[in-house]
């Protein structure tokens, strides 16, 4: 049986309750309350309660706030607001780790007794150059040699605020000479007279990371303390400091993962407290910035940057993510479920001069290939406003939008031509007027009349007039510095843009994918009914500009082309075949559709794989996006995977043999090592379970496993449903089909 995705990190905890370490699973999520979380924090987040959560234990949301003058309330609250949106739960109390300085310190005194530390009084320059080099030991100070009582006495001393900054440091005695830098008798505390958010005025010294996290780790009963790569050198101090004070079994132990890097994007608070502190950005939750409360606000769900965070996966060497995958993951959440509403962002009138009177159309919200139903209706009449750039009158060739000599269809309404143009004293076009086809209705169109494409376009009187506002990335540079690497044209606001009137009673929280525009948000914080505001979450379409250039030894056969919301570049005659083709005969979706249209090399492929499996739509999206993704950092003669195979993994999910889930995790394998699909779906066991007499007993067996989950789900606890889903699809290695697996626990097993 095959694990899903099993990380390192889940191996470590898996061998450590199989060992019987511990009873039970404790991690925290540690953050310093010194900024707003970002996407690099929800990474730690999913990772620390995630973990918490597969394993049946829990997870402690700790404040660390050892260092008063940077630390505040706001930033605590966004760091529970942000634990919270994203789904999780901390155990208990928020903690903090100045609810244990009276413990740290009796743990301070302790080491002191035991001759394992002592106030220094170097200043800091001697410090530094008795800590000696990578290649050179250190020296011990002097100080050192204090004894017992007189140790005892300064650190209380220390404490009372007896001392100026700088005076007195504790340090512990470990290895001046040690390989490891950081162990070469690291600071435990230092003297700072500073007012604490919390402590108050209590404390004039606080205790140094090294020396709080590791003991109040401990304190809590962490088994796991799950932290960034930078932090390996600190390991030894961690172990260092809970082992010599002798302290009872079970101790934590602390795990290094990769800490998250997003190409075009700053991850630290420091260099975003930059951008709030100089008004580069409206604030912490700026929708251009990668911070939690940003992303919310501009409309990402916390479920496309959960799976954005389980895609990327848990590594143990640092990498640089392309920003475009998270992108992705919020484009790919909201497909299948926002309803396509039409916005015109740069209005451009027509008048239909052979319409008369008014009408009310029905319009589906979904497209065919989405599996969800509603429609509205909405206005027409003879005046409209169309997108200004749909109209061209010398057109270049492959624009399929409306000219002069090409009629275009009105989205959800009638086929157009256009009649004349009218423009202003400068040469202008200020209107258009057109006749529309009476029988080109769509749905019931028998006018027979060639159109290349449809556009969106609202009824001139009863359209609503909102701000729209287009993000574009913040930085213009890949590795971001500071900001001067700022791009000036981050943010364009968009005053009069025109929405069709069904989208303004029903914004609140509502998403809406705007038809060729992109995913909208309405604005939660500006957003008036007197000035309704659209956040632009993500486009369509990873756009070419933005597309990275993926260093590669070997030239590209072709590049690839790809166009953004309208045509870039013309069609040849040849691309042109192939997308009526593919529109009219094989019925894919003009986006698909122009996508191999323009690429030889997918068109190719999919040529061919039809020919072994007629399933035209369902090959067309593997092969327009797993194989086109495959194809950004290949040339086509190093896929490993033939178009034959790509028909049989298709063949597969259309008989249902396994899921679209499990197709993609079988299109991995093939590319990797050009194995047949079906030998993997053998040899891993991949078949769906569709069985009910099957999946059955695995229920029941979980349920048997788990009586106090029972228990608190018949309680009310609706929440352990995903729980039970969880362990079931766990069990079986991912095979079994989810809707089978949701009816029986709901109606069978649960109820
Ligand atoms: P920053 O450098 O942005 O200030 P930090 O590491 O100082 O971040 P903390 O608030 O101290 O932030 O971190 C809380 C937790 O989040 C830590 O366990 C830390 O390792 C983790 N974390 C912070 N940034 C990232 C990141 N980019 N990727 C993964 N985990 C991160
Ligand atoms: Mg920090």
């Amino acid at each position: 049986m095959i694990n899903k995705s099993k990380n390192f990190l889940n191996r470590i905890v898996e061998e450590d309750l199989n060992a019987g370490k511990y009873q039970e699973i404790v991690t925290r999520f540690p953050p310093e309350p010194n900024g707003f979380p970002h996407i690099g924090h929800a990474k730690s987040i999913s990772i620390n309660f995630g973990i918490a959560k597969e394993y049946l234990g829990h997870c402690n949301l700790r404040m660390d706030d050892t260092n008063p003058t940077t630390e505040d309330t706001q930033y605590v609250e966004a760091l529970k607001d942000a634990v919270k949106w994203l789904g999780f739960e901390w155990d208990k109390e928020v903690r903090y780790t100045s609810d244990y300085f009276s413990k740290l310190y009796e743990y301070a005194i302790q080491l002191i007794k035991m001759e394992k530390a002592y106030v220094d009084s170097l200043d800091e320059e001697k410090m530094r150059e008795y800590r000696g080099t990578v290649t050179q030991v250190g020296k011990r100070s002097k100080f050192a040699q204090r004894s017992v009582e007189e140790n005892l006495d300064l650190l209380e001393r220390m404490k009372k605020g007896e001392f100026k900054e700088g005076e007195h440091v504790l340090r512990a005695k470990i290895d001046m000479a040690s390989p490891n830098m950081k162990m070469r008798d690291p600071l435990l505390y230092r003297i700072k007279d500073a007012h604490h958010f919390r402590a108050k005025d209590e404390w004039s010294i606080y205790p140094m990371y090294d020396f709080a996290h590791c003991l109040s780790d401990y304190i809590e009963g962490v088994t796991h303390s799950i932290c960034t790569l930078e932090f390996e050198n600190n390991r030894e101090i961690y172990d260092w400091v809970l082992d010599t004070l002798e302290l009872e079994p079970p101790r934590p132990y602390q795990h290094e993962f990769a800490r998250l890097n997003i190409n075009y994007t700053v991850m630290s608070k420091r260099k975003l407290l930059e951008l709030v502190e100089k008004e580069i950005v409206s604030g912490w939750d700026d929708p251009r910035l990668p911070t939690i409360a940003g992303l919310r606000r501009r409309g990402y769900t916390p479920e496309s940057i959960l799976n954005f965070c389980e895609q990327i996966g848990v590594a143990k060497a640092n990498s640089v993510v392309d920003v475009a995958q998270l992108e992705f993951s919020i484009r790919d959440n909201l497909n299948p479920k926002v309803p396509r509403v039409m916005c015109v962002l740069d209005p451009l009138k027509v008048t239909i001069t052979n319409y008369e009177g008014s009408e009310e159309l029905e319009a589906s919200y979904y497209p065919y290939d989405v599996p969800k139903e509603g429609s509205r209706k909405v206005p027409f009449s003879k005046e409209i406003y169309i997108e200004r750039d749909d109209f061209m009158e010398n057109p270049s060739k492959g624009y399929f939008r409306l000219t002069p000599d090409q009629p275009v269809r009105l989205k959800h309404a009638y086929i157009i031509s256009c009649k004349e143009i009218i423009k202003d004293g400068q040469g202008n076009i200020v209107e258009i007027k057109a006749e529309y086809y009476p029988d080109s209705k769509s749905g019931s169109d028998t006018s027979g009349i060639k159109v290349r494409s449809a556009i969106q376009w609202v009824e001139a009187n009863k359209a609503k007039e909102i701000e729209v506002r287009l993000y574009d990335r913040l930085y213009n540079n890949e590795a971001p510095d500071g900001i001067e690497d700022i791009n000036p044209n981050s943010l364009k606001v968009i005053k009069n843009a025109l929405i069709e009137p069904s989208v303004l009673p029903e914004k609140i929280g509502v998403r809406f994918q705007f038809e060729r525009h992109g995913y909208f948000f309405a604005d939660p914080i500006d957003y008036s009914d007197e000035t309704p505001v659209f956040n632009k979450i993500v486009s369509l379409k990873e756009s070419s500009s933005q597309k990275r250039k993926v260093s590669q030894n070997k030239p590209k056969l072709q590049a690839k082309k790809v166009q953004i919301d309208g045509e870039v570049t013309p069609m040849t005659q040849e691309e042109e075949v192939l997308f009526e083709k593919y529109t009219n005969e094989l019925k894919l979706n003009s986006e698909v559709a122009n996508t191999l249209a323009r690429d030889k090399q997918l068109s190719s492929l999919y040529e061919e794989a039809l020919t072994t499996h007629s399933s035209p739509i369902n090959i067309a999206n593997l092969i327009t996006n797993e194989v086109a993704r495959e194809l950004k950092n290949k040339s086509i003669d190093e896929l490993k995977f033939t178009p034959k195979q790509i028909a049989t993994l298709i063949k597969m999910v259309d008989d249902k043999t396994i899921s679209t889930k499990i197709a993609k995790q079988v299109f991995e394998e093939m590319s990797k090592n050009g194995e047949e699909p079906t030998q993997i779906v053998e040899s891993k066991g991949l078949i769906q379970i569709s069985d009910p007499a099957v999946i059955l007993p695995i229920i029941e067996d979980i349920i048997a496993k788990n009586p106090e989950n029972v228990e608190k789900y018949r309680a009310g606890n609706s929440k352990l449903f995903g729980f039970f889903v969880g362990q079931v699809l766990k069990a079986t290695g991912g095979k079994a089909n989810p809707k089978v697996v949701n009816e029986l626990l709901k109606n069978v097993a649960l109820s």
